[in-house]
C-alpha cells in the first residue's frame, strides 16, 4: 500500500565550537557513517538522512525548524558525539513538532585500551554529552525513545526500526480523513468518544455521511465493473456454488461487489484513510458490507465497525506501522470464550468484518444470513488465522485523555473445523494468563473492539502513543494484578495533574 522509503528521519548530531576544526571534522565523518549505515541497515523501513552538525542555538532552531516543515521528515534522531550544553537545545526542541529518539551510542564500540590518549576522551564523549541532552529533554518533559548501545548492534537497528514505524504511523495520521456511514451503534460507550479532542490530539478528523450519500455512489457502479470484480472474487477466492455465475445466489455477490466498489469510490473522492459502517444504519443497501470491508481493510483503509472511529483509525495507522512486515492488521473482536482450565482461550471474529491480510491460506467467499441487522444475507470471506505470536491494541476515551491498551496474546492453530460458523476467526491465549489478562483489559477499560496484529508489538505501540502523548498500558508476560492495579490508579493521579 505505502513505500516507507519516501519517508526520512534525520540523523542530527550536537555539538558546539569549543573543539576546533579538527575534532569538528571528524565528529562530521562519524556521523556521516553512522547515517550511512543505519539507512542501508535491513531492518530501517525508511530513510536515514545524515545532517550537518549542529553546534549553536541559532543552528539547532534552524534544523528543528526545517524538520518541522518538510513534509517527508518523520522524525529526527538526536547523538551528541561531543559534548552540546543543552541550554542551546531548548529553543529548537520548545519548537519540535516530530517525534524523537535519542541514541545513546558511541562511534568506536570497544576502548582501545593501548592507544587511548587525551585526543581520544575530547572526542568520543556521548557518554557524558548525551546526558546532558538527556537531562534537557527530561527537564522539557518532552517524551522520545532512548535507544542505548553502539550503532552497529542488531538490537539498537531493531528499536530505531520500531520507532520509524512508529512515526510513519503517527506521520500518516495527521491530516488523515476518516467517514463514518451513520452514527454510533445506538448507546455504545466504548466505541464514542470526544472527536473534537481526537483532532487536537491525534491530528486526524472524523465525519459522518449519511448512508443515502454512500448509497448513491453505489447505485452509479455500472454492471461491467461488477462484472470484473465478481470474476475477480472467483479467481482469488475459494467462492461457494450458489454464489458463482449461475448460482442461485449470484444477484446477491454480484451485490456485495457493488456496495465494494461503491464503498471505494466514496472513499477515494473523498480521500478517506479509513471508515465506519453500522448495521443499524444501512437504508438502501442490500447488504451490510462484509467482503467489502474485508477487502478495504486489505487494501490498506482503516476499519471498525458499528461506527467505532477510533478503532477505525488505530487500524489504519497499525497497517501503515507494518507495511512490509509478514503478517497482517486486522480489525478485531473478543468475541467468545473456552474456558476449559486446562486449555483456555478468546475465539476472535466479528459478525463479518475481519482483514484478509491475516488470513491463513486461500480464504472461502460464502453467503448465510446474519442475524441481525434486518438485510439481506451479506456475502463474508471465510478463513482460519495461523498460530504465532501477537497484540491486541485498544484506544479508550477516559474523559480526561485517551488511554491506549496493548495485550500481548499468542494466537493457537485451530484444532477444530467450526462448520456451522461461517466467518473469518481466530483463537489466542492471552498474556500472562487467561484470567490474569482478561481481568487486567477490563479493569483498565479496554474496548471490546481491538487492532489485531501479527506483524507489530507493544514496543511499536508504545512508541506511537508517545507519540501521541496518551497513556500507555501495557498487558504482557510479567504483568501482575496487583502492580497492575496501582499503575491504574497512579496514573489516574498523573493525568488529572498533568494538563498539559
Ligand atoms: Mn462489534
Amino acid at each position: 500500500m505505502l513505500d516507507l522509503k519516501k519517508f526520512e528521519v534525520w540523523f542530527v548530531t550536537g555539538s558546539q565550537d569549543l573543539y576546533g576544526e579538527e575534532t569538528l571534522k571528524q565528529v562530521a565523518a562519524h556521523s556521516q557513517e553512522i547515517a550511512n549505515s543505519l539507512n542501508n541497515a535491513a531492518g530501517m523501513p525508511v530513510r536515514v538522512v545524515f545532517k550537518p552538525t549542529v553546534k549553536s542555538t541559532e543552528e539547532i532552531f534552524a534544523i528543528c525548524q526545517q524538520a518541522n516543515v518538510a513534509p517527508e521528515c518523520i522524525g529526527v534522531i538526536t547523538w551528541m558525539h561531543t559534548f552540546s550544553p543543552a541550554k542551546m537545545w531548548i529553543t529548537g526542541l520548545k519548537s519540535l513538532q516530530k517525534p524523537v529518539a535519542h541514541l545513546h551510542t558511541q562511534f568506536n564500540r570497544d576502548i582501545p585500551w593501548d592507544s587511548i590518549d587525551m585526543d581520544f576522551m575530547n572526542l568520543n564523549q556521548s557518554a557524558h554529552g548525551d546526558r546532558e541532552f538527556g537531562f534537557i529533554m527530561s527537564r522539557m518533559r518532552i517524551n522520545r525513545k532512548v535507544v542505548v548501545g553502539h550503532w552497529q548492534d542488531p538490537e539498537v537497528i531493531e528499536q530505531l526500526g520500531a520507532w520509524s514505524r512508529a512515526a510513519a504511523g503517527w506521520n500518516d495520521w495527521q491530516g488523515a480523513r476518516f467517514v463514518r456511514f451513520g452514527d454510533n451503534m445506538r448507546y455504545v460507550a466504548v466505541t464514542d468518544g470526544d472527536k473534537v479532542e481526537a483532532e487536537l490530539r491525534f491530528g486526524f478528523s472524523v465525519n459522518t455521511h449519511g448512508i443515502g450519500d454512500l448509497v448513491a455512489v453505489i447505485n452509479q457502479i455500472s454492471d461491467s465493473e461488477v462484472d470484473k470484480l465478481t470474476a475477480e472474487y472467483e479467481e482469488r477466492y475459494a467462492v461457494m456454488d450458489s454464489l458463482r455465475k449461475g448460482g442461485a445466489q449470484y444477484s446477491s455477490l454480484r451485490d456485495a461487489a457493488r456496495i465494494e466498489l461503491g464503498m471505494k469510490a466514496f472513499l477515494e473522492a473523498g480521500n478517506y484513510k479509513g471508515f465506519s459502517d453500522t448495521f443499524e444504519d444501512l437504508h438502501g443497501m442490500a447488504q451490510l458490507p462484509g467482503i467489502a470491508s474485508q477487502r478495504l481493510m486489505n487494501a490498506g483503509y482503516g476499519f471498525a465497525g458499528e461506527g467505532d472511529w477510533k478503532t477505525a483509525a488505530l487500524v489504519r495507522a497499525m497497517k501503515v506501522m507494518g507495511t512490509g512486515l509478514p503478517g497482517g492488521n486486522a480489525f478485531m473482536e473478543d468475541y467468545t470464550y473456552h474456558f476449559d482450565p486446562a486449555n483456555p482461550m478468546v475465539l476472535g471474529s466479528h459478525m463479518l468484518e475481519i482483514c484478509e491480510s491475516i488470513a491463513d491460506g486461500k480464504p472461502k467467499c460464502e453467503i448465510y444470513p446474519l442475524g441481525i441487522g434486518g438485510k439481506a444475507d451479506p456475502v463474508r470471506l471465510v478463513f482460519n488465522v495461523a498460530a504465532g505470536p501477537a497484540i491486541n491494541a485498544s484506544i479508550v476515551d477516559m474523559g480526561n485523555r485517551f488511554r491506549m491498551l496493548v495485550n500481548e496474546v499468542e494466537a493457537v492453530a485451530p484444532e477444530h473445523d467450526l462448520p456451522k460458523l461461517p466467518v473469518a476467526r481466530v483463537l489466542w491465549k492471552p498474556y500472562p494468563d487467561m484470567k490474569t489478562g482478561c481481568a487486567a483489559w477490563i479493569l483498565a477499560g479496554g474496548a471490546h473492539h481491538t487492532g489485531y496484529s501479527q506483524n507489530l508489538t507493544a514496543e511499536h505501540m508504545q512508541d506511537f502513543a508517545e507519540m501521541a502523548g496518551i497513556e500507555f498500558v501495557k498487558i504482557g508476560k510479567n504483568t501482575d494484578l496487583y502492580q497492575f492495579k496501582n499503575e491504574l490508579r497512579w496514573s489516574e493521579v498523573y493525568y488529572q495533574l498533568n494538563k498539559s
